[in-house]
């Protein structure tokens, strides 16, 4: 039976865990080779070298998504283990809960830095490789963040808008090179990243605000970036996936 990424190589970025992990995972189910990268060192290890123990190819670079001499070597070490980069997964991403006033300097810098220029940073550093692999996927993690405002989260808001919109327009400039590039909104997803939120009096709120009932699982993303990862979606560009149990609908 063939998988639905077949012979594709997947460089994923914030792998080690999460949703990330899920899709590597995934990914190699499917029949793809992926390289996980993160700047969590063991935990990246471990799940590459758990992959391998069930028979998959996957291997782990140190990759902080802010380095531009880290994004090189990850797609260096991709091309060199696996011969070619097909899907690449800008997945790396904080949350952070301040406001507008309650946000400094450095920490807008901070979020921006990991979720706006990581991405932009992977685009730039993954789009050489693909066009010499005759094309591939881009999929940018946003959210729901990237689509509606909560009163919170201000930087969070900003860089995921950020990432909505430029994927949009590197989609059409990468377009002639057969690369299409998409983003992926996810609703609150029970992860690391907001195990805290969840856990406090306002999960409940949190919950109710997606009207299918619940909080989405790391594999209610995964299926839909494998999607967009998979020739299944080649005629989508420039496009908003987007994955939240009706969390934006209202
Ligand atoms: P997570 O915190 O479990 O995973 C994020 C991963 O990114 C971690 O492994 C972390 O080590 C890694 N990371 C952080 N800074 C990095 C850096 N500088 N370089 C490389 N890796 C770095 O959370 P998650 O839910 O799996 O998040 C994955 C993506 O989904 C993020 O972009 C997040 O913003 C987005 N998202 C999450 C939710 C949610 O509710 N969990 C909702 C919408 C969007």
């Amino acid at each position: 039976m063939s998988g639905r990424v077949d012979g594709k190589v997947a460089l994923i970025s914030g792998a080690a865990r999460g949703q990330g992990e899920a899709e590597a995972r995934l990914f190699v189910k499917e029949g793809a080779k992926v390289v996980i990268s993160d700047i969590l060192v063991e935990q990246g290890q471990k799940v590459a070298a758990d992959i391998v123990r069930q028979g998959g190819q996957a291997t782990f670079v140190k990759l902080d998504v802010t380095k531009e001499a880290d994004w090189q070597d990850a797609v260096d070490t991709t091309v060199r283990t696996y011969g070619k980069l097909n899907i690449l997964v800008n997945n790396a991403g904080i949350f952070r809960m301040e406001g507008v006033e309650a946000t400094s300097l450095e920490l807008w810098n901070q979020v921006i830095a990991i979720n706006q220029t990581g991405t932009w940073l992977g685009m730039k550093y993954g789009v050489p490789a693909m066009r010499k692999a005759g094309g591939g996927s881009i999929i940018n993690i946003s959210s729901g963040a990237g689509i509606i405002g909560t009163g919170m989260a201000a930087a969070y808001h900003g860089t995921k808008g950020a990432v909505r919109i430029l994927t949009k327009t590197a989609a059409i400039e990468y377009a002639k090179d057969n690369i299409r590039i998409n983003s992926v909104h996810p609703g609150v997803i029970d992860t690391e990243m907001v195990t805290g939120l969840l856990a406090e009096e306002g999960g409940r709120a949190i919950v109710q605000a997606h009207p299918l009932g619940r909080v989405g699982t790391v594999d209610d993303i995964a299926y839909g970036v494998l999607y967009l990862a998979s020739d299944e979606s080649s005629f989508v560009t420039g496009s908003e996936l987007i994955i939240d149990g009706g969390f934006t609908a209202h």
